[in-house]
């Protein structure tokens, strides 16, 4: 194409709500327009990149068996209904009427839709299994839209979903998958990792995220550099027995007293009121959960997390309680395990605490002395502290955690029966017997993945795109518009190129160089073949490497070959 007659609005300046680079960068470089908060107008060279993206995905969905098929974004509200998720999904939920005032809703996820399609056409488990994939917009009212396309409120997802006997054969499929998903990130030219992640309310095992490392991540990653382990942190395991920076052992345990400490509210300043480290004192920290107010019990230097507590007390749902809600008899700030009268739940680090201080449930009180293996019996333990870094590995015993951040570009899931039980969506199997269908669900984001990319390789002068989603693969920049010799070499590389399939951009514009040379590094083309009056006088031309920056000269008969060569070791 040329530049000149395709619609590249480049700005110098980014929009003032833009926090992190690809969202500036996306947007300088006229790849996307904000309509609305969280809603944008993809520009033709945006779209370029995620046909592009698109594109991998497909072949990568049809090469493990998936059926392509698009599914209304319009839903109605009677299937969300069926599954619980009507009223669930709150506010994210875009809710719209028709004429008729019939709810519905705009799809933000398609379970239903998909589930609703396959049990009013499937009857036997000879037709199982069946793999299905869409590449289409999702809206979700998120409630802090924001970093441009990569939490917008109306984006693109490829969304697929799979149907099954057994477990047996959706275990296969999710392997499928997850290597899928692997070949994608790889051929998008992004390092990213494979975590493990949370399950939800679903149980079991099997969930992965595919994180692109990158500072602005909303995720925190937890990985062990020694064994590959790899974990979302709001799930990552820790291994308890050998906790490092454990308070002094073998002190021998004192009687517990009560010591005044008033108006020391906090972990911090009742470690230094009193002289001891944060990792002497216990923190209680009281939750809401169906059965009544529970009590969550740490190190004062952890954080506990509500995900982990929930499965050890296996309970629906949890939710850290509203002191402002409570009748006051708690006394917050001075909440400790000995005389609190709820169930009480401690991470096992506590019962290695030789000794501890904790609140005396008593307003500018604690108790210090308390040996929590002598006073702290009867009480469930287990892991439910977020890993921190330095944590060592759960997995391995030599490894410790590192702990970096990271962008989520996939979701893959065993549903389970969680669908089809709700919905009926049933099979007959092979000795006639009505079974709920086990489902799988495989989630990736488009623009997320584009702007992932940018994130992870850009520089200060704009985008370097890896060459298989980048909008074009070369750029040609006669410096001159006004030298002919420099525009019928520009042009004849041009078509030379264009006839061998090539992806070029010509910068055709009278513009001057300089303006050139900043837009084609904004733009972020992988290669770059400048040719400037002077130096084809001489019959040389020039070839940058945007990624690297490495340029060189070449005869201008060379060119060709040049940039076919340098492009197949990008
Ligand atoms: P997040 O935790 O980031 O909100 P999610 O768990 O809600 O993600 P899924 O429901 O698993 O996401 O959706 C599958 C994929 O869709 C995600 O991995 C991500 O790449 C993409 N995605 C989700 N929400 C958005 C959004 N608001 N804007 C752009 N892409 C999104
Ligand atoms: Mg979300």
């Amino acid at each position: 194409m040329k530049y000149s007659q395709l619609f590249i609005p480049t700005l110098k300046e980014a929009p003032a709500d833009a926090e992190i680079a690809s969202h500036k960068y996306m947007v300088r470089a006229g790849l996307i327009r904000q309509l609305a908060s969280g809603i944008y107008s993809t520009l033709p060279l945006g779209l370029r990149v995620l046909r592009k993206i698109e594109k991998i995905v497909r072949e990568e969905m049809n090469a493990i068996g998936g059926q392509e098929v698009f599914l209304p974004s319009i839903q109605p509200s009677e299937l969300w209904e069926e599954s619980g998720r009507w009223e669930f999904y709150g506010k994210e939920l875009l809710r719209i009427r028709d004429r008729h005032d019939r709810e519905f809703c705009y799809g933000p996820t398609h379970e239903e839709v998909i589930t609703d399609m396959v049990r009013k056409e499937v009857r036997s488990y000879r037709q199982l299994p069946l793999t299905f994939y869409q590449i289409q917009t999702k809206f979700r009212d998120e409630v802090r839209p924001r970093f441009g396309i990569m939490r917008g409120r109306e984006f693109m997802m490829k969304d697929a979903y799979s149907f099954h006997v057994d477990e047996e054969s959706v275990l296969e499929t999710y392997e499928d998958m997850a290597r899928a998903y692997s070949n994608i990130f790889e051929r998008c030219g992004l390092e990213y990792k494979k975590v493990e992640a949370d399950t939800g309310s679903i149980g079991g095992a099997h969930s992965h995220e595919f994180h692109v490392l990158a500072d602005s991540g909303e995720d925190e990653i937890g990985f062990c550099n020694s064994c590959g382990y790899a974990s979302n942190l709001e799930l990552a395991q820790r291994r308890i027995d050998q906790e490092t920076n454990r308070p002094e052992s073998g002190k021998t345990p004192k009687d517990i007293e009560q010591i005044p400490t008033p108006g020391k509210k906090t972990i911090a300043d009742v470690a230094s009121f009193l002289s001891v480290s944060e990792k002497e004192v216990i923190k209680t920290v009281v939750f809401e959960s169906p059965s009544g107010l529970v009590a969550g019990l740490c190190r004062g230097d952890r954080e506990i997390n509500p995900i982990k507590l929930k499965k050890l007390i296996d309970c629906e749902w949890l939710h850290p309680a509203d002191q402002n809600k409570q009748d006051g008899n708690i006394p917050f700030g001075y909440i400790g395990p000995i005389g609190l009268d709820m169930p009480k739940y401690a991470d096992a680090e506590v019962m290695k605490m030789p000794q501890a201080v904790a609140g005396a449930n008593k307003v500018d009180f604690h108790l210090g002395g308390i040996h929590p293996p002598r006073d702290l019996t009867g009480i469930e333990t287990g892991d439910i502290c977020y890993a921190k870094a330095e944590d060592p590995c759960p997995q391995c015993t030599s490894g410790s955690l590192q702990v970096k951040r990271g962008i989520e570009l996939g979701h893959i899931f065993v549903l389970g029966e969680k669908y089809s039980k709700a919905m009926k969506a049933h099979f007959l199997d092979s000795n006639g017997k009505e079974k709920p269908m086990i489902m799988g669900c495989y989630g990736i984001g488009i623009g997320r993945t584009a702007a992932a990319a940018i994130e992870q390789l850009h520089d200060e002068k704009g985008i370097r795109w890896p060459k298989n989603i980048a909008p074009f693969q070369i750029e040609i920049m006669p410096l001159n518009m006004k030298d002919s010799a420099t525009v019928e070499a520009a042009e004849s590389l041009y078509n030379k190129m264009n006839e061998k399939g090539l992806e070029v951009l010509l910068d055709d514009r009278a513009d001057r160089a300089g303006i050139k040379f900043k837009d084609a590094d904004l733009l972020g083309l992988p290669l770059q073949l400048i040719i400037g009056p002077k130096t084809l006088k001489e019959g040389m031309v020039e070839i940058r490497i945007r990624n690297t920056g490495e340029a060189k000269s070449i005869p201008l008969d060379q060119a060709f070959e040049e940039t076919l060569k340098l492009l197949d070791e990008l």
